[in-house]
């Protein structure tokens, strides 16, 4: 198996690493990352200036690519030709701190998933939920082993991916693993206001308070109750059941002619 390694903490974050050792037990591991840190870039692509993709050595002593493009150009990149050999598996991560409820929206870990997916690969988001900096990679990155391998014989639907959290706790203090759906978590968001030296104000966004709302079933309450949390998320963002009520609004009898 062929798996393409990438995150969007940069080529020489730690979690990088540990997916990568780990996961050379189940295949021959490629990674092209980000070049610097990119955390919340979402699902963003460069189109307007120059990709490279420049070789670099990791501390394992290996190759890899480091890219000054996005998570999810890295993606692109590895699977149009960068790498000659095909992708069977695409792992985004390890970030290092959660991608819960409504984080997936901006994290570029997730998105460079959905990426693999989009090109029709299976792909799958791993991050372990604390972000600090002597967090402890090898639950994650054997998690992330264990689950690669059963993606040889299970296999996603098409426009499918996964995301998988894994609590930061003591391997003994790790409950289990939930299938979970994505759940609502978000920042409680406040604008700072500050002056530069010259007068003029800055900005900094914060949002250090976490509201999770903690229904059953989600991935947010998985990680509160110790466990390990393996969502499947799908590319159609349609919300049906919306789709289905709007016919009785009658959006659709709108007169075409009234356009004018
Ligand atoms: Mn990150």
């Amino acid at each position: 198996m062929n798996i393409l390694v990438t995150n969007d903490d940069g080529i020489h974050a730690e979690g990088l690493l540990a997916l990568k050792s780990a996961l050379e037990r189940s295949g021959k591991v490629y990674v092209v990352a980000p070049d610097r840190p990119r955390s919340a870039c979402g699902h963003s692509i460069t189109l307007h200036k120059p990709l490279r993709a420049d070789e670099v050595r990791l501390r394992d002593g290996s190759t890899a690519y480091a890219s000054n493009g996005t998570p999810s150009d890295c993606v692109s990149l590895a699977l149009l030709g960068l790498i000659e050999e095909p992708i069977d598996l695409v792992v985004a991560g390890i970030n290092r701190g959660p991608n819960l409820g409504w984080d997936l929206t901006y994290s570029g870990t997730v998105s460079a998933a959905m990426e693999g997916a989009i090109m029709g690969v299976q792909s799958f988001a791993i991050s372990v939920t604390a972000d600090r900096t002597d967090v402890d990679y090898t639950p994650t990155a054997s998690f992330a082993a264990w689950l690669a391998a059963l993606l040889q014989e299970q296999r996603l639907p098409a426009d499918t991916l996964l995301n998988v959290n894994v609590p930061a706790l003591p391997i003994d203090q790790i409950k289990g693993v939930r299938i979970t759906r994505q759940g609502q978590r978000r920042y409680t968001g406040n604008v700072v206001k500050r002056l530069d030296p010259s007068g003029r104000a800055y900005y900094w966004l914060g949002g250090d308070t976490v509201v999770d709302k903690l229904d059953e079933g989600t991935d947010v309450k998985a990680i509160a109750d110790g466990y390990i949390s393996v969502s499947p998320i799908h590319l159609d963002l349609t919300d049906y059941n919306t789709l289905r009520e709007m016919f009785s609004w009658g959006i659709q009898n709108f007169d075409v002619r009234n356009l004018g």
